[in-house]
């Protein structure tokens, strides 16, 4: 069984005025097959969570360990990490001038899978899941995210997750900045990745809006950067009554 461990991670960002500590000891596990909702207010570090373990550069590891089947995911690039099965879905996704969303998917699942896959079927499965994502055919063709409204932007981060069979998969705010319809395209489309694969599921959000179109294993409050409060999807309905207020000035009278 795949898994997804995270144990007492701490990880610092560089700032103009030195180090500065983000993450302040981390503790989750993810198996394959579960949805776990990582719910916080601003600024408590969910995004920094989902780069340090997609290996991005300026978030530096001071301590504490993440394993991915048991294997140590800090050690490596960002594309052995991509390659061992790990998927990010940006909360601000980049653009990438000059690439096409068709190339860029490509090149991508190329890359993942060490060989090109089969032509005829690559081009009905890209056509297949951007039907079902409701993307419109002429978006293949353009460049990555540039010029894309929000809603584009996360139905494209879905498309890639679909088509690239990640292990397990990290959603930082998918839901940001989307409608109703869009909302529910992107969440039927997580839903049908969940049902058709093993994938295991990061979803982190600040709202609980999401939450109704997927639902979650277990459900992780998120403040100063580490886990305050762990439960099941009811967890979910009480943050939405009662706020984060409760586990923010508690993570304060601890600092
Ligand atoms: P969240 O995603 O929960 O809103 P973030 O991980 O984006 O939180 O940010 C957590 C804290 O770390 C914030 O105070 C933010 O300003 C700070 N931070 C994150 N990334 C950087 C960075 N690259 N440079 C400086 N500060 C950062
Ligand atoms: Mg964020
Ligand atoms: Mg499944």
């Amino acid at each position: 069984m795949s898994t997804l461990e995270i144990r007492d991670l701490h990880v610092s960002v560089e700032t103009e005025s030195g180090p500065k500590e983000i993450l302040r000891g981390v503790d989750l596990d993810i198996s394959q097959n579960e949805t776990h909702a990582i719910m916080g207010p601003n600024g408590s570090g969910k995004s920094t969570l989902a780069y340090s373990l997609a290996g991005h550069p300026k978030y530096k590891v001071t301590s504490g360990t993440a394993k991915l089947d048991g294997e140590d995911l800090l050690s490596l690039s960002v594309d052995e990490r991509a390659r061992a099965g790990l998927f990010l879905a940006m909360q601000y996704p980049v653009e990438v001038p000059g690439v096409t969303v068709s190339n860029f998917l490509r090149s991508a699942k190329t890359a993942i899978d060490g060989e090109a896959p089969n032509l005829r079927h690559w081009v009905k499965d890209m056509k297949t899941a951007m039907e079902r994502l409701k993307v419109d055919p002429v978006f293949a063709e353009r460049n990555v995210n540039e010029g894309f409204s929000g809603g584009e932007k996360k139905r494209h981060e879905i498309l890639q997750m679909e088509l690239l069979q990640p292990k397990f998969g990290i959603l930082d705010e998918t839901d940001s900045g989307l409608d109703v319809d869009a909302l529910k395209v992107v969440s039927e489309g997580v839903n049908r990745v969940r049902e058709n694969s093993d994938i295991g599921i990061m979803l982190i959000t600040h709202y609980t809006r999401i939450l109704r179109y997927i639902t979650p294993d277990h459900v992780h409050v998120f403040v100063a950067g580490r886990v305050a409060e762990e439960g099941g999807p009811e967890l979910a309905d009480r943050l939405e009554s009662e706020g984060y207020d409760r586990y923010v000035q508690a993570a304060a009278a601890k600092a």
